[in-house]
Protein backbone atom coordinates (compact mmCIF):
# COMPACT_ATOMS: atom_id res chain seq x y z
CA UNK A 1 0.00 0.00 0.00
CA UNK A 2 1.87 3.22 -1.10
CA UNK A 3 0.45 6.28 0.50
CA UNK A 4 0.53 9.71 -1.40
CA UNK A 5 4.11 10.49 -1.07
CA UNK A 6 4.93 7.72 -2.85
CA UNK A 7 5.77 5.69 0.37
CA UNK A 8 5.25 1.81 0.81
CA UNK A 9 3.36 1.59 4.00
CA UNK A 10 3.57 -2.33 4.76
CA UNK A 11 4.82 -2.15 8.99
CA UNK A 12 2.23 -1.82 11.32
CA UNK A 13 2.97 -1.19 15.13
CA UNK A 14 0.08 -1.87 17.96
CA UNK A 15 0.17 -0.56 21.28
CA UNK A 16 -1.55 -3.23 23.16
CA UNK A 17 -1.89 -1.09 26.68
CA UNK A 18 -0.89 2.46 27.84
CA UNK A 19 0.07 1.30 31.51
CA UNK A 20 3.40 0.83 32.54
CA UNK A 21 5.63 -0.85 35.51
CA UNK A 22 8.26 2.10 35.16
CA UNK A 23 8.10 5.64 35.23
CA UNK A 24 10.82 6.87 32.53
CA UNK A 25 11.07 10.95 33.26
CA UNK A 26 10.59 11.60 29.38
CA UNK A 27 7.89 9.63 28.81
CA UNK A 28 5.46 9.48 32.12
CA UNK A 29 5.11 12.04 34.89
CA UNK A 30 4.39 10.60 38.63
CA UNK A 31 1.30 12.06 38.77
CA UNK A 32 -2.01 13.00 36.68
CA UNK A 33 -2.07 10.06 34.48
CA UNK A 34 -5.48 8.73 33.47
CA UNK A 35 -5.74 5.48 31.56
CA UNK A 36 -7.58 3.72 29.24
CA UNK A 37 -10.76 2.04 30.71
CA UNK A 38 -10.19 -1.79 30.34
CA UNK A 39 -13.75 -2.26 28.27
CA UNK A 40 -12.08 0.67 25.36
CA UNK A 41 -8.95 -1.80 25.02
CA UNK A 42 -9.08 -3.62 21.68
CA UNK A 43 -9.30 -7.23 22.81
CA UNK A 44 -6.82 -9.85 21.23
CA UNK A 45 -9.34 -10.69 18.93
CA UNK A 46 -9.84 -7.37 17.65
CA UNK A 47 -5.96 -6.93 17.21
CA UNK A 48 -6.15 -10.40 15.11
CA UNK A 49 -8.94 -8.72 12.77
CA UNK A 50 -6.96 -5.45 12.29
CA UNK A 51 -4.09 -7.68 11.75
CA UNK A 52 -5.66 -9.67 9.27
CA UNK A 53 -6.79 -6.93 7.52
CA UNK A 54 -3.83 -5.27 7.36
CA UNK A 55 -1.58 -8.24 6.11
CA UNK A 56 -4.58 -8.39 3.11
CA UNK A 57 -3.54 -5.05 1.93
CA UNK A 58 0.36 -5.98 1.83
CA UNK A 59 1.49 -5.28 5.83
CA UNK A 60 4.18 -7.45 6.55
CA UNK A 61 5.58 -6.33 9.60
CA UNK A 62 4.44 -5.85 13.07
CA UNK A 63 5.68 -4.84 16.23
CA UNK A 64 3.96 -4.74 19.79
CA UNK A 65 4.18 -1.90 21.73
CA UNK A 66 2.41 0.08 24.89
CA UNK A 67 2.81 1.37 27.38
CA UNK A 68 4.53 -2.06 28.56
CA UNK A 69 3.00 -4.45 26.30
CA UNK A 70 3.80 -7.80 28.70
CA UNK A 71 1.52 -5.79 31.53
CA UNK A 72 -1.49 -7.70 29.12
CA UNK A 73 -1.94 -10.62 30.77
CA UNK A 74 -3.30 -11.85 26.87
CA UNK A 75 -0.23 -11.28 25.68
CA UNK A 76 1.52 -14.54 24.09
CA UNK A 77 -2.14 -15.03 22.89
CA UNK A 78 -1.88 -11.69 20.95
CA UNK A 79 1.43 -12.65 19.46
CA UNK A 80 0.48 -16.13 18.42
CA UNK A 81 -2.69 -14.83 16.71
CA UNK A 82 -0.49 -12.64 14.45
CA UNK A 83 1.89 -15.07 14.13
CA UNK A 84 0.13 -17.56 12.78
CA UNK A 85 -1.98 -15.37 9.66
CA UNK A 86 -0.38 -16.02 6.81
CA UNK A 87 1.87 -13.72 4.84
CA UNK A 88 3.00 -12.37 8.46
CA UNK A 89 6.75 -12.14 7.78
CA UNK A 90 8.07 -10.62 11.44
CA UNK A 91 6.58 -10.06 15.03
CA UNK A 92 8.79 -8.02 17.42
CA UNK A 93 8.17 -6.40 20.45
CA UNK A 94 9.72 -3.43 22.43
CA UNK A 95 9.61 -3.58 26.04
CA UNK A 96 11.45 -2.79 29.17
CA UNK A 97 12.46 -6.49 30.05
CA UNK A 98 11.57 -6.59 33.63
CA UNK A 99 8.92 -9.26 32.81
CA UNK A 100 10.99 -11.35 30.51
CA UNK A 101 12.05 -13.57 32.47
CA UNK A 102 8.94 -15.35 32.76
CA UNK A 103 7.36 -14.45 29.31
CA UNK A 104 10.80 -14.32 27.02
CA UNK A 105 10.11 -18.31 26.70
CA UNK A 106 6.54 -18.09 25.90
CA UNK A 107 6.38 -15.81 23.74
CA UNK A 108 9.62 -17.05 21.44
CA UNK A 109 7.41 -20.15 21.29
CA UNK A 110 4.46 -18.52 20.20
CA UNK A 111 6.46 -17.08 17.19
CA UNK A 112 7.82 -13.51 18.44
CA UNK A 113 10.90 -13.15 16.34
CA UNK A 114 13.08 -10.37 17.60
CA UNK A 115 12.86 -7.83 20.45
CA UNK A 116 13.82 -4.64 21.70
CA UNK A 117 14.78 -3.77 24.84
CA UNK A 118 14.84 0.04 26.15
CA UNK A 119 17.39 0.29 29.10
CA UNK A 120 19.01 3.74 29.58
CA UNK A 121 22.38 3.02 31.48
CA UNK A 122 23.72 0.10 33.10
CA UNK A 123 24.38 1.93 36.57
CA UNK A 124 21.86 1.33 38.81
CA UNK A 125 21.46 4.26 40.58
CA UNK A 126 21.02 6.49 37.48
CA UNK A 127 18.81 3.69 36.30
CA UNK A 128 16.29 4.71 39.20
CA UNK A 129 16.59 8.35 38.55
CA UNK A 130 15.70 8.09 34.80
CA UNK A 131 13.07 4.96 34.38
CA UNK A 132 12.21 4.97 38.29
CA UNK A 133 10.51 2.35 39.09
CA UNK A 134 12.20 -1.20 38.98
CA UNK A 135 15.54 -2.27 39.10
CA UNK A 136 18.93 -2.86 36.95
CA UNK A 137 19.14 -6.24 37.83
CA UNK A 138 15.37 -7.39 36.90
CA UNK A 139 15.88 -5.75 33.41
CA UNK A 140 19.69 -7.48 33.10
CA UNK A 141 17.43 -10.91 34.39
CA UNK A 142 15.11 -10.22 31.45
CA UNK A 143 17.95 -9.33 28.69
CA UNK A 144 19.59 -12.92 29.82
CA UNK A 145 16.19 -14.45 29.43
CA UNK A 146 15.78 -12.89 25.57
CA UNK A 147 19.16 -14.26 24.74
CA UNK A 148 18.35 -17.57 26.42
CA UNK A 149 14.60 -17.71 24.40
CA UNK A 150 16.85 -17.38 21.49
CA UNK A 151 15.16 -13.58 20.74
CA UNK A 152 18.66 -12.71 19.10
CA UNK A 153 20.18 -10.47 18.36
CA UNK A 154 19.30 -8.23 21.55
CA UNK A 155 18.86 -4.33 20.24
CA UNK A 156 18.99 -2.07 23.25
CA UNK A 157 17.44 1.15 22.97
CA UNK A 158 18.84 4.13 25.20
CA UNK A 159 16.96 7.51 25.08
CA UNK A 160 19.93 10.29 25.66
CA UNK A 161 18.98 12.34 28.08
CA UNK A 162 21.06 15.17 29.03
CA UNK A 163 22.36 15.03 33.10
CA UNK A 164 20.56 11.82 33.38
CA UNK A 165 22.30 9.49 31.29
CA UNK A 166 24.69 10.86 28.15
CA UNK A 167 27.53 10.40 30.59
CA UNK A 168 26.81 6.34 30.15
CA UNK A 169 26.85 6.38 26.18
CA UNK A 170 29.72 5.13 26.14
CA UNK A 171 29.50 2.59 28.86
CA UNK A 172 26.46 1.63 26.59
CA UNK A 173 28.18 1.54 23.14
CA UNK A 174 31.13 -1.14 24.94
CA UNK A 175 28.25 -3.56 25.04
CA UNK A 176 28.29 -3.44 21.00
CA UNK A 177 32.15 -3.97 21.09
CA UNK A 178 31.66 -7.16 23.43
CA UNK A 179 28.96 -8.77 22.31
CA UNK A 180 26.55 -9.16 19.11
CA UNK A 181 24.28 -6.32 20.42
CA UNK A 182 22.64 -3.99 18.82
CA UNK A 183 22.59 -1.02 20.89
CA UNK A 184 20.83 2.33 19.47
CA UNK A 185 20.84 6.19 20.72
CA UNK A 186 17.79 7.15 20.29
CA UNK A 187 17.26 11.07 20.47
CA UNK A 188 14.55 12.72 22.87
CA UNK A 189 11.32 13.60 21.14
CA UNK A 190 8.63 15.90 22.98
CA UNK A 191 5.11 14.27 22.65
CA UNK A 192 2.10 15.79 24.98
CA UNK A 193 2.73 18.95 25.86
CA UNK A 194 3.05 17.91 29.35
CA UNK A 195 6.05 17.50 31.70
CA UNK A 196 7.60 14.90 30.03
CA UNK A 197 7.39 16.86 26.88
CA UNK A 198 9.54 19.98 28.59
CA UNK A 199 11.65 17.55 29.77
CA UNK A 200 12.61 16.21 26.42
CA UNK A 201 13.04 19.59 25.14
CA UNK A 202 15.41 21.04 27.74
CA UNK A 203 17.07 17.36 28.20
CA UNK A 204 17.85 16.73 24.20
CA UNK A 205 21.41 15.43 23.42
CA UNK A 206 21.63 15.31 19.25
CA UNK A 207 23.33 12.16 18.11
CA UNK A 208 26.05 14.16 17.04
CA UNK A 209 27.34 14.87 20.42
CA UNK A 210 26.35 11.02 21.07
CA UNK A 211 28.86 9.51 18.41
CA UNK A 212 31.60 12.20 19.00
CA UNK A 213 31.49 11.08 22.60
CA UNK A 214 31.35 7.34 22.25
CA UNK A 215 34.14 7.56 19.18
CA UNK A 216 36.36 9.42 21.28
CA UNK A 217 36.46 6.93 23.94
CA UNK A 218 36.02 3.89 22.12
CA UNK A 219 37.56 4.63 18.33
CA UNK A 220 36.10 4.83 15.14
CA UNK A 221 33.09 3.77 13.95
CA UNK A 222 32.52 2.31 10.65
CA UNK A 223 29.06 2.51 9.03
CA UNK A 224 27.37 -0.44 7.71
CA UNK A 225 24.74 0.39 4.69
CA UNK A 226 21.33 -1.01 5.92
CA UNK A 227 20.03 -3.78 3.61
CA UNK A 228 16.44 -2.26 4.91
CA UNK A 229 15.73 1.62 3.64
CA UNK A 230 13.09 2.21 5.82
CA UNK A 231 15.00 1.62 8.91
CA UNK A 232 15.24 4.44 10.81
CA UNK A 233 18.53 3.67 12.94
CA UNK A 234 22.05 4.87 11.64
CA UNK A 235 24.25 2.00 11.90
CA UNK A 236 27.56 1.65 12.47
CA UNK A 237 30.63 -0.81 14.15
CA UNK A 238 34.00 -0.73 15.77
CA UNK A 239 36.63 -2.12 13.84
CA UNK A 240 36.57 -5.82 15.42
CA UNK A 241 33.41 -5.30 17.32
CA UNK A 242 30.55 -7.86 16.76
CA UNK A 243 27.82 -5.55 17.58
CA UNK A 244 25.90 -2.60 16.08
CA UNK A 245 26.13 0.93 17.44
CA UNK A 246 23.11 2.71 15.73
CA UNK A 247 21.90 6.39 16.17
CA UNK A 248 17.76 7.19 15.78
CA UNK A 249 17.79 10.88 15.19
CA UNK A 250 14.42 11.96 14.20
CA UNK A 251 15.04 15.25 15.21
CA UNK A 252 18.23 16.51 14.09
CA UNK A 253 17.98 14.10 10.99
CA UNK A 254 14.27 13.50 10.32
CA UNK A 255 13.69 10.39 7.78
CA UNK A 256 9.67 10.96 7.07
CA UNK A 257 10.85 10.68 3.84
CA UNK A 258 10.95 6.71 4.39
CA UNK A 259 8.61 6.35 6.80
CA UNK A 260 6.56 3.08 6.48
CA UNK A 261 4.62 2.69 9.31
CA UNK A 262 1.44 3.22 10.55
CA UNK A 263 0.00 3.04 14.41
CA UNK A 264 -2.92 1.21 16.07
CA UNK A 265 -3.39 2.45 19.23
CA UNK A 266 -4.76 0.50 22.49
CA UNK A 267 -7.83 2.10 22.35
CA UNK A 268 -8.71 1.27 18.47
CA UNK A 269 -6.97 4.07 16.20
CA UNK A 270 -5.19 4.50 13.52
CA UNK A 271 -2.58 6.97 14.53
CA UNK A 272 -0.88 8.39 11.16
CA UNK A 273 2.45 10.07 12.66
CA UNK A 274 4.17 9.54 15.54
CA UNK A 275 4.19 13.53 16.44
CA UNK A 276 0.97 14.49 15.22
CA UNK A 277 -2.43 13.56 16.83
CA UNK A 278 -4.66 12.74 13.63
CA UNK A 279 -6.08 9.66 14.29
CA UNK A 280 -8.88 7.07 12.47
CA UNK A 281 -11.09 5.48 14.41
CA UNK A 282 -11.20 1.82 13.34
CA UNK A 283 -12.68 0.23 16.87
CA UNK A 284 -15.96 1.78 15.78
CA UNK A 285 -15.67 -0.37 13.27
CA UNK A 286 -14.92 -3.47 14.77
CA UNK A 287 -17.45 -2.91 17.39
CA UNK A 288 -20.60 -2.48 14.74
CA UNK A 289 -19.93 -5.90 12.56
CA UNK A 290 -17.73 -4.29 10.23
CA UNK A 291 -15.91 -7.55 8.33
CA UNK A 292 -12.30 -7.02 7.06
CA UNK A 293 -12.80 -4.92 3.74
CA UNK A 294 -14.13 -2.29 6.21
CA UNK A 295 -11.21 -2.72 8.69
CA UNK A 296 -9.39 -2.56 5.51
CA UNK A 297 -11.23 0.84 4.11
CA UNK A 298 -9.96 2.73 7.28
CA UNK A 299 -6.47 1.48 7.51
CA UNK A 300 -6.81 2.66 3.24
CA UNK A 301 -8.16 6.13 4.76
CA UNK A 302 -5.66 6.38 7.27
CA UNK A 303 -2.43 5.42 4.77
CA UNK A 304 -4.12 8.39 2.44
CA UNK A 305 -3.67 10.68 5.07
CA UNK A 306 -0.45 10.03 6.43
CA UNK A 307 1.50 13.60 6.49
CA UNK A 308 4.17 14.05 4.58
CA UNK A 309 6.53 14.69 7.62
CA UNK A 310 6.68 15.78 11.49
CA UNK A 311 6.71 19.61 12.19
CA UNK A 312 9.18 19.59 15.45
CA UNK A 313 11.13 22.44 13.90
CA UNK A 314 7.73 24.82 13.59
CA UNK A 315 7.15 23.94 17.63
CA UNK A 316 4.59 21.42 16.55
CA UNK A 317 4.18 18.32 17.69
CA UNK A 318 1.27 15.93 19.98
CA UNK A 319 -1.00 18.06 22.47
CA UNK A 320 -3.76 14.73 23.03
CA UNK A 321 -1.25 12.04 23.14
CA UNK A 322 1.78 10.92 25.04
CA UNK A 323 4.41 8.58 24.17
CA UNK A 324 3.43 5.87 26.96
CA UNK A 325 0.06 6.07 24.79
CA UNK A 326 1.22 5.55 21.14
CA UNK A 327 4.26 3.22 22.12
CA UNK A 328 7.40 4.83 20.38
N1 LIG B 1 7.61 0.23 27.50
C1 LIG B 1 8.27 -0.20 26.33
C2 LIG B 1 9.67 0.37 26.24
O1 LIG B 1 9.98 1.27 27.02
O2 LIG B 1 10.41 -0.08 25.39
C3 LIG B 1 7.51 0.10 25.05
C4 LIG B 1 6.86 1.45 24.93
S1 LIG B 1 7.97 2.83 24.94
C5 LIG B 1 6.87 4.19 24.75
C6 LIG B 1 8.72 2.64 23.34
C7 LIG B 1 10.03 3.35 23.16
O3 LIG B 1 9.80 4.73 23.19
C8 LIG B 1 11.02 3.06 24.25
O4 LIG B 1 11.94 2.11 23.81
C9 LIG B 1 11.69 4.37 24.53
O5 LIG B 1 13.01 4.23 24.13
C10 LIG B 1 11.01 5.34 23.60
N2 LIG B 1 10.64 6.64 24.18
C11 LIG B 1 9.78 6.89 25.19
N3 LIG B 1 9.67 8.22 25.40
C12 LIG B 1 10.47 8.83 24.49
C13 LIG B 1 10.77 10.19 24.16
N4 LIG B 1 10.22 11.22 24.83
N5 LIG B 1 11.61 10.43 23.13
C14 LIG B 1 12.17 9.41 22.45
N6 LIG B 1 11.92 8.11 22.69
C15 LIG B 1 11.09 7.82 23.70
FE1 LIG C 1 7.19 2.71 30.41
FE2 LIG C 1 8.42 2.42 28.09
FE3 LIG C 1 7.41 4.80 28.80
FE4 LIG C 1 9.52 3.89 30.08
S1 LIG C 1 9.42 4.42 27.88
S2 LIG C 1 7.67 4.75 31.05
S3 LIG C 1 9.18 1.72 30.08
S4 LIG C 1 6.25 2.99 28.37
Amino acid sequence: MKDRFGRQIDYLRISVIDHCNLRCVYCMPLRGLSFIPSPELLTAAEIERVAEAAVAVGFRKFRLTGGEPTLRPDIVEIVARIAALEGVEDVAMTTNAVLLPRLAQPLAAAGLGRINIHVDTFNPERLKKIMRFGTLEEIERGIAAAEEAGLRPIKINCVVTRDYNDGDVVDVARRALERDWHTRFIELMPLGGGEAAHLSLSQFVPSRETRERIEAALGPLVPVPSANPADESRNYRFEGGPGIVGFISPVSEPYCGTCNRMRLTADGRFHLCLLNDDELDVKKVLRSGGGRAEVAAVLARAVGLKPTGHRLEEGISTEERSMFQIGG
